[in-house]
């Protein structure tokens, strides 16, 4: 195995991304960009649902209501497929999220798009029904909010990590 490359700063991403079978439905999304961090021992490996207590698998939740800044504004709740309040898990897995990001010196993060809780940019509407709406998921808002870049693996393309 070949040693992280100290010049190189340490990279949060998500669980799933670095193929971890942590999704609501217990399977892994893996993608090239996250694995080759891994492989480089760059990636810190997050799953914020997990975190913040949820069994895996989980019933699929979403934001009703608003984005994930509306829910750390306690403006908006996180709702699961049959109608629990599971806000108090997704604040939680945020916190502890961030915590792994500030422990390990990331400055950036690369999270699974359209997740309520890694989401940037676009997040399900929370009716359950495929429609977007912009804005972040619960984590993604509170690591943008302390000055972390956050990215998608939709959005980091061919840039230099
Ligand atoms: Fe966990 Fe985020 Fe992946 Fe969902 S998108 S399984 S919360 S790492």
């Amino acid at each position: 195995m070949e040693p992280s490359d100290p010049g190189r700063p340490p990279i949060l991403v998500s669980a799933c991304l670095a193929g971890l079978a942590t999704t609501h439905a217990g399977v892994a999304k893996p993608n090239a960009v996250v694995m080759e961090l891994v492989r480089q021992g760059r990636a810190v490996l997050v799953c914020p649902e997990q975190l913040g207590g949820l069994p895996t698998p989980r019933p699929a939740a979403e934001i009703v209501g608003g984005s994930g800044e509306a829910v750390l504004a306690e403006e908006a709740r996180v709702v699961d497929v049959d109608g629990r309040d599971v806000t108090a898990n997704y604040l939680r897995g945020a916190r502890e999220a961030a915590k792994a990001a500030r422990l390990a010196g990331c400055t950036t993060a690369i999270l699974k798009a359209r997740s309520p809780s890694c989401g940037h940019g676009r997040i399900h509407d929370g009716t359950f029904s495929g429609v977007l709406r912009d804005g972040d998921g619960v984590t993604a808002a509170l690591l943008a909010s302390q000055g972390i870049e956050v990215l998608t693996e939709e959005e980091v393309g061919d840039r230099e990590l």
